[in-house]
């Protein structure tokens, strides 16, 4: 069984009067619980998979299936409700609130859904805190914490309403080597202790070793990990 499979997958951007050929007929799986990078230069199509994994944007042709949902089935309203029930997202610039606390951002998603009651929300952001290893920054603002540490929150925000799938595009662009390294270290942790998959995208060779699945994107093509097909 899989997560996510990809079939003769294609995305063409039309820029004015030309097409760009974005991924040009990829295929792939990846399996539940798993940790799974996505490597390749700039432009070479990483941002546009993981959109299309994420349902922010529909493939040109071929099929994707997120969960067992073609997503390409999916309306804006019904992929809004899709994301929300199923995928975290991680950024490369974090993406934290900055008038928001760290407490209140990790928080912020579970506002969204009624099913979870202030009390109840407490305590799952507490459990992330502890999680991510920043119980004792809570009350702090993004601008008073590190890099490094905005993406911890970043990732406990990701977690917090229990998705299924993660997706962080280029989650370490922005931190020094040794911060990159304890990030990605921190995300296995996670993806151990709550199953959750996680599918990461860098341009930096030096760190997909930590990955347990690769996939290299050359130029909207895999070159290593998938099919072509
Ligand atoms: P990466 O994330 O690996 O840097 P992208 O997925 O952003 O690569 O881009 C892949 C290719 O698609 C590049 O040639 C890029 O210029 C092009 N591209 C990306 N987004 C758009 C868009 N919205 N319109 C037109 N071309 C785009
Ligand atoms: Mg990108």
């Amino acid at each position: 069984m899989s997560l996510v499979t990809a079939s003769g997958l294609t995305k063409t951007y039309r820029a004015g009067d030309i097409d760009v050929p974005a991924i040009k007929g990829i295929g792939f799986a990846i399996a539940p619980a798993s940790f799974v990078a996505f490597v390749g230069p700039s432009g070479s199509g990483k941002s546009t998979l993981l959109n299309m994994i994420g349902c922010l944007d529909h493939p040109t042709s071929g099929t994707l299936k997120v969960l067992d949902t073609d997503i390409a089935t999916l309306d804006r309203k019904a992929a809004a409700k899709f994301r929300g029930e199923h995928i975290g997202f991680v950024f490369q610039d974090f993406n934290l609130i900055p008038v928001l606390t760290v407490f209140e951002n990790i928080e912020y998603p579970l506002r969204m859904v009624q099913e979870w009651p202030k009390d109840k929300r407490r305590e799952q952001v507490l459990r992330m805190l502890e999680a991510v290893g920043m119980a004792d920054q809570a009350d702090k603002r993004p601008d008073q914490i590190s890099g490094g540490q905005k993406q911890r929150v970043a990732v406990a925000r990701a977690l917090v309403s229990n998705p299924k799938l993660v997706l962080a595009d280029e989650p370490t662009a922005n931190l020094d080597h040794d911060t990159a390294y304890r990030i990605l270290e921190l995300m296995k942790k996670m993806r151990d202790e709550f199953r959750t998959t996680f599918v990461f995208s860098t341009h930096d060779a030096k760190i997909m070793g930590e990955a347990e699945t690769t996939f290299i994107l050359e130029d909207g093509r895999l070159s290593q990990g998938g099919s072509h097909v």
